[in-house]
């Protein structure tokens, strides 16, 4: 278990598309755990693996709900809306607006390669959206309706 790195923008690496994961080994394990590491130093809401430049479909999601590994998750549904503001761990010091659904269900595999279904909504939901979009290189500064300096 270990603290990694957190690649940060303007870093390529964040606008990369993620390939799938195949080997659900020992390698993936560790990458799942220095995620959870990390995300809780960092105390952020979630962390996708190109954030610390591994470029594979895994993100880990902690909010007041749980905690929660996803593995190669899709987005199997969604509705209504909700519009709030965000941040990033690669995105130091800046917050935005985004509209997102309100409920979603996500397919993902767990650690092991079990397919798990999920339904999450509001923040949760907001936190696996904004961390499935990292594994296709979209940062949320993209789609953001604005953006602007975190004020001390
Ligand atoms: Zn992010």
């Amino acid at each position: 278990m270990a603290i990694r790195f957190i690649v940060t923008a303007p870093d390529p690496i964040l606008t990369k598309k993620c390939r799938p994961v195949e080997n659900f080994d020992e390698r993936l394990w560790t990458l799942l755990d220095d995620l959870k590491d990390t995300v809780e130093a960092a105390n952020g809401a979630g962390l996708a693996a190109p954030q610390v430049a591994v470029l594979k479909r895994v993100c880990v999601v902690d909010t007041d709900d749980g905690f929660y590994e996803l593995v190669n998750p899709v987005l199997k549904s969604a509705s209504g809306e909700q519009r709030g503001v965000e941040g990033c761990l690669s995105v130091p010091k800046k917050y935005g607006t985004v509209t997102r659904p309100m409920k979603i269900t996500v397919v993902a595999c767990d650690r092991y390669g079990k397919s798990h279904k999920y339904k999450v909504e509001g923040f949760t939901a907001r936190a696996f959206l904004h961390e499935m979009d990292h594994l296709d290189g979209i940062v949320y500064t993209t789609i953001a309706e604005d953006l602007e300096d975190e004020k001390d």
